[in-house]
């Protein structure tokens, strides 16, 4: 007969061989985000706990996005899979939502207050999805991110907890610049003009009249009539500038500048903003904060405003982000 001190010796000693999964030897938590506004989000305040990735890269537009075939498999092996909501993501949002019973899966602006949500349709309307460009709000969906990335990695608490401040403080220095760089446009030049809805909130949060040839989504097409009453609105305010986006394509802007120059306002494109998507990896667009902070520099230099220097905290972060030496 087995001596049963002799299987437990055996047991604790295989046990020791294969390890146990502990608090210092978890490996990361694999955490896959739909837009890179979310991803950068979640790698600034998971750090080393997590490896983040993203499923829509560079100048992809969330609202028409189809998941592939390897887009499923990727969110099938998530720990944990964060998505924007609010319609933003589309068809993709049917797949995750599908996936909810088997993956762990968090909507980052789920937490926003409502009453903080813009509506354009009104009372009951769908809210406008866009909401990375309010720094403010985004503070709901580091909350969000941190306390999932806490359930998911016990382990990693102290530190999670430590990166979201330090990011929540980088947030609001950043929003404290735009409202300075916005602010440095003269009064009657602050209305954006863009391909679509995209920067409502950015608008809110700056004080900047903005216009959108497309509607909320660019899944809408623009109509004549719209966009000749935007034509009549650049005239009459002699906006200089109007600007594409990165991840839309630009035929419908300058269809508007043609506008205007048959009305005889020349109106040039003030360049490329990133709305919908973050730009390269290794620079500072391919991140939440230099993406939003970059447009408002892009769109004050246009409009005529005067780019302030940037605060230290956030010049210094971004450097690091673009890999450039302090
Ligand atoms: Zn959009």
């Amino acid at each position: 007969m087995v001596d049963r001190r002799a299987i437990l010796v055996l047991v604790v000693a295989v046990l020791a061989w294969v390890g146990v999964p502990g608090a210092d030897a978890a490996p990361p938590l694999k955490v896959v985000a739909t837009t890179g506004m979310i991803a950068d989000t979640a790698r600034s305040i998971g750090g080393p706990a997590i490896t983040v990735t993203a499923l829509m890269g560079e100048g992809v537009d969330p609202h028409l996005y189809k998941a592939s075939p390897g887009d499923v498999r990727i969110m099938s092996g998530a720990g944990l899979l964060l998505w924007n909501g609010l319609h933003l993501e589309g068809r993709l949002g049917d797949a995750i939502t599908k996936l909810g019973s088997r993956v762990p899966v968090v909507c980052v602006s789920d937490s926003m207050p409502p009453d903080r949500l813009l509506r354009s349709g009104g009372a009951g309307s769908v809210p406008d999805p866009h909401v990375w460009f309010d720094l403010a709000l985004w503070r709901f969906a580091c909350e969000r991110i941190r306390d999932a990335i806490i359930e998911h990695a016990p382990g990693a608490a102290d530190g999670v907890r430590a990166r979201c401040a330090a990011h929540l403080e980088l947030l609001d220095t950043a929003a404290g610049h735009v409202r300075a760089v916005v602010a440095s446009i003269p009064a009657e030049r602050r209305l954006l003009v863009t391909a679509h809805d995209a920067f409502g909130y950015f608008g809110r949060a700056n004080g900047l009249t903005v216009r959108g040839i497309q509607g909320l989504s660019t899944d809408s097409e623009a109509s004549l009539r719209e966009l000749n009453a935007l034509v009549d609105l650049i005239v009459e305010r002699k906006v200089p500038a109007v600007f594409i986006e990165s991840s839309v394509p630009r035929k419908t802007v300058e269809a508007l500048v043609e506008g205007c120059s048959a009305r005889g306002h020349a109106v040039t494109i003030g360049g490329e903003l990133l709305s919908d998507a973050v730009g390269a990896a290794g620079t500072e667009q391919g991140t939440h904060v230099g993406m939003v902070v970059n447009d408002a520099e892009v769109i004050a230099r246009a409009l005529g405003g005067t780019v302030p220097a940037r605060p230290a905290a956030l010049a210094t972060w971004l450097d690091a982000a673009a890999g450039r030496a302090p």
